[in-house]
């Protein structure tokens, strides 16, 4: 008797517990153009709702930090400042922190002083040209990282007179780690967040398995994959020539800008998505890597043991890091594309 009673409680659990997962997989998700881009947030569970407000509240504050042409961020301060030091909030000091930590390691490729070259070709104005030679080679002389101070006590940031800073290669990666975390934080256990093609997971879908992150084929007319990645947690970030470009007398000239020639960058490489920990990092590294190109890239990758790349060459083959051999697919009408594993 005691065993039956225990076993119709047991069913009721069970019933409760399944009711439970139910509710638990509840699916929120929300739109919001930020940081020159559409970004889609999906989170499941009871908490979804809240912390998909939340984390898109976060994303619209850092956007006021960290734009550059938003008369009220930190970066049009600084930028503002005529050599004097400027009080910034603790999460700009974070940003450039790292940016110039990965500036140093990538040899300045990675380079937030390379603004005044990106606005000369008309990157954030909308105004497209190609400079001269003359013009790229003044403003050249103004680009050095090493020049930004960062003060990370007292939380001021100061560079020099006429030195322009633009953290548009690694605002968004950084913003998707940070949602993320907050999400975390309210009680998220599964969520995806889509800032703009760097891919941002919480967790692992709601079933438990893996997402699949599409990579897409560069320089395609509209949107097709060549492969998929899939993560359990790690975030998926691709830097290439084809999202953001104009052309001219035939030319297609791309938003990368390579900081040693002020011409955009020109590695042999269509394509760069770095997968990693660290979203933020993996931004950063995804335009550095772009303009670093396949072998110093790959070098990186063995000094540093953080991340994992999946290359796009320009002849179309790939090259994915060790760590993404089990976990890269390609699709479908894409099986004999070439690939190469680094070890
Ligand atoms: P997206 O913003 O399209 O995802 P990236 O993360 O690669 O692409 O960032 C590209 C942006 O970063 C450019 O639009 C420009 O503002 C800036 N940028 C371009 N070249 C560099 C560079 N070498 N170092 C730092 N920032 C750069
Ligand atoms: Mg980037």
């Amino acid at each position: 008797m005691k065993k039956k009673i225990l076993s119709i409680f047991l069913a009721a659990m069970l019933l409760l517990g399944l009711s439970a997962c139910k509710t638990q997989q509840k699916e929120s998700s929300s739109q919001i153009y930020a940081m020159d881009t559409i970004m889609r947030l999906t989170a499941y569970g009871s908490k979804g709702e809240e912390a998909i407000e939340a984390a898109s509240e976060l994303i619209m504050r850092l956007e006021h930090l960290w734009s550059v042409t938003d008369e009220g961020s930190d970066i049009w301060a600084i930028n503002e400042a005529a050599g004097q030091w400027v009080s910034v909030t603790p999460e700009t000091i974070d940003l450039l922190t790292n940016a110039l930590v990965l500036a140093e390691e990538t040899q300045g490729a990675l380079d937030p002083s390379i603004y005044p070259v990106v606005r000369a070709w008309g990157f954030t104005t909308g105004d497209y040209r190609v400079p001269t030679q003359q013009e790229l080679t003044a403003l050249l002389e103004r680009v050095d990282h090493s020049a930004i101070e960062v003060d990370a006590e007292g939380k001021r940031v100061r560079i020099p007179d006429g030195t322009k800073i633009d953290v548009g290669a690694i605002a968004k990666g950084a913003a998707g780690r940070m949602a993320a975390q907050l999400m975390v934080d309210l009680g998220v256990k599964s969520a995806l967040l889509d800032l703009g093609g760097n891919i941002q997971p919480v967790g692992v879908k709601p079933d438990g398995s893996a997402w699949r992150v599409g990579v897409q084929i560069p320089n395609y007319e509209g949107t097709a994959y060549l492969a998929a990645v899939e993560s359990t947690g790690r975030a998926v970030v691709t830097s290439g020539g084809y999202q953001r470009y104009f052309e001219m007398g035939g030319v297609r000239y791309i938003h990368i800008i390579d900081p040693t020639t002020g011409y955009p960058a020109e590695s042999g490489l269509d394509s760069v998505t770095v997968v990693g920990e660290d979203g933020g990092l993996c931004d950063a590294l995804s335009t550095a890597i772009f303009v670093m190109g396949e072998e110093r890239g790959v070098q990186l990758w063995r000094d540093r043991g953080d991340f994992d790349l999946l290359l796009i060459r320009a002849d179309g083959s790939i090259l994915v890091t060790e760590g993404l051999e089990q976990s890269v697919m390609l699709a479908d009408g894409y099986g004999d594309t070439k690939i190469d594993i680094a070890r």
